[in-house]
């Protein structure tokens, strides 16, 4: 008898880890929130696109790579593309085909940076701007929103569409808004700011639809008028075209939780008429740039592009295997701290586990990095296991295989260190810039520095030896240890 897989995961709704139970094991449906793209990412939009395609991958493993339908959507519509679409339109054509050209761009620069950061491509990447009316999707945003108003949760005006979440609860007979964020109405409402816009009814009703002028704004005709969708019913609205009314997992950033899963759920359950959207939700931790929030004004604002491509973190620019496996080394629940000093620890961990790697050798993952990964994902403890795995592969390589794939369900591709010169090409440039630092901390008397880089180096599977030229001068050749 096979042994059944045992996937836990911690659900936001219950705020538990609990058994993963598919909905349909021959279709494991999950949809993860995807960038706003008005601008290059950050490196904090590259968490969830990692750590959820790490679920991507176990999910294959486990239920076999044609039983995972995965969607990731990307937000093109929002009011600061709206206006950088403005500012460089010509007014030869539509000022919706400017905004497209112009999120076309910054799309293809997102798929450059997550090909670096080898992620997945999911099953689907919905574009909000197809889903607003599409007379082939019985489930766009107009048809829903018109859904919502006839069932009498939502409605219109000067323009606007707006949720009543009020509404919601007495159609249910039970106070359902607010249990993803574990927030009151009753409290939410007299806390509610008093500068509420003159249109709303209550404070707390949100906008479904907004009206657009057209000489400024994109913008869709609706029953509503000339207008555009709010945020929220984006979502509703690719995740039900796509996956269906109710699927497995929803995931995303902590930062997502209120208003906008809060809002999905409500918008979902009350068009489709069901009472979970998602089975588990699950949201990854925030990410602060060495100890601090990142942000434009402060000067830590980290893209992924300029972390891939340039030096102005740390210095000099880092390889995608490293900022994945960086991003790994913390569980996804917790915060992370993106330091140059722990990508400096990771670089050393992808060094150290490349003597040993080859992706052509590859078999099946190790049991106790799997059982790891089950657990909500453990990537802390897998990290444990990897580095005792290694261990072993140095000394055992009939172990290579089974480390190999253990460190591929992670999605990180190893590079024997061995290999011919050309293939190792970058990881030979980070060396020989370690050992230079090295003779230069040496010429300086600096002995503790000089140490330190001759044991960064050893970790790497590095030995130096030091040595003199023909002209008395120090010189340092290496080689990989064996
Ligand atoms: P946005 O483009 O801001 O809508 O974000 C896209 C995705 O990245 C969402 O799932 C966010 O929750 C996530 N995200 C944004 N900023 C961070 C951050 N600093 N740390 C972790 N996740 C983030
Ligand atoms: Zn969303």
């Amino acid at each position: 008898m096979p042994t059944m897989p045992k996937l836990k995961l911690y659900n936001t709704l219950t705020r538990t880890k609990e058994d993963f139970v598919p909905l349909d094991p021959a279709n494991v449906r999950m949809y993860v929130c995807g960038p706003t793209v008005y601008d290059y990412a950050h490196i904090g939009n590259a968490r969830p696109m990692i750590v959820f395609d790490v679920l991507f991958r176990l999910l294959r493993h486990i239920y076999g790579e044609n039983h995972v339908t995965y969607a990731r959507n990307i937000t093109d519509v929002d009011d600061k593309i709206n206006t950088r679409a403005f500012e460089r339109w010509s007014r030869k054509r539509p000022l919706l085909a400017e905004m497209r050209e112009l999120t076309e761009g910054t799309v293809a620069q997102f798929n450059t940076d997550l090909k670096a950061l080898n992620v997945l491509d999911p099953t689907h990447t919905p574009r909000a701007t197809d889903f607003v009316v599409n007379g082939a999707e019985p489930m766009d945003m107009v048809r829903i929103i018109d859904k919502l108003v006839v069932r009498g949760v939502a409605y219109a005006a000067e323009g606007h569409v707006l949720f009543s979440p009020t509404e919601m609860d007495r159609l249910l007979g039970v106070p359902k808004y607010g249990a993803l964020s574990k927030r009151n109405l009753d409290d939410m409402l007299a806390g509610a700011r008093v500068d509420v816009a003159p249109y709303k009814r209550d404070p707390m009703d949100f906008v479904l639809w907004k009206p657009s002028n057209p000489e400024t704004e994109p913008g869709w005709d609706s029953p509503w008028g000339f207008g555009r969708p709010g945020w929220h019913i984006e979502c509703s609205a690719m995740a039900g075209a796509l996956l269906g009314e109710q699927f497995d997992i929803h995931g995303g950033g902590i930062d997502l939780v209120f208003p906008h899963h809060e809002n999905e759920i409500a918008q979902s359950c009350c068009a489709f008429g069901v009472d979970k959207l998602a089975s588990v939700w699950m949201h990854n931790g925030f990410l602060q740039v060495e100890g601090r929030k990142m942000s434009k004004s402060d000067g830590n604002f980290v893209t992924i592009d300029e972390l891939l491509t340039t030096t102005t973190f740390g210095g000099r620019d880092w390889p995608g295997p490293v900022l994945r496996l960086a991003m790994l080394k913390t569980h996804y629940r917790q915060p992370i701290d993106w330091t140059v000093r722990a990508l400096e620890e990771a670089e050393a961990t992808l060094y150290s586990w490349s003597r040993v790697g080859d992706q052509h050798l590859v078999g099946e993952p190790d049991e106790g990095v799997l059982e790891a990964l089950q657990d909500d994902l453990n990537t802390a403890l897998v990290f444990a296991k990897l580095h005792k795995l290694r261990d072993m592969a140095v000394e055992f390589p009939e172990v290579r295989p089974r480390f190999n794939a253990s460190v591929a369900l992670l999605g990180i591709k190893l590079r024997p260190l061995s290999d011919a010169a050309g293939e190792v090409g970058d990881l030979v440039g980070e060396i020989e810039t370690l050992i230079t630092a090295r003779l230069d901390a040496r010429r300086a008397r600096n002995f503790a520095e000089s140490d330190r880089i001759r044991d960064e180096l050893a970790a790497m599977g590095i030995a130096l030896k030091d040595g003199k030229d023909a002209d008395g001068n120090p010189t340092t050749t290496w080689e990989v240890k064996r």
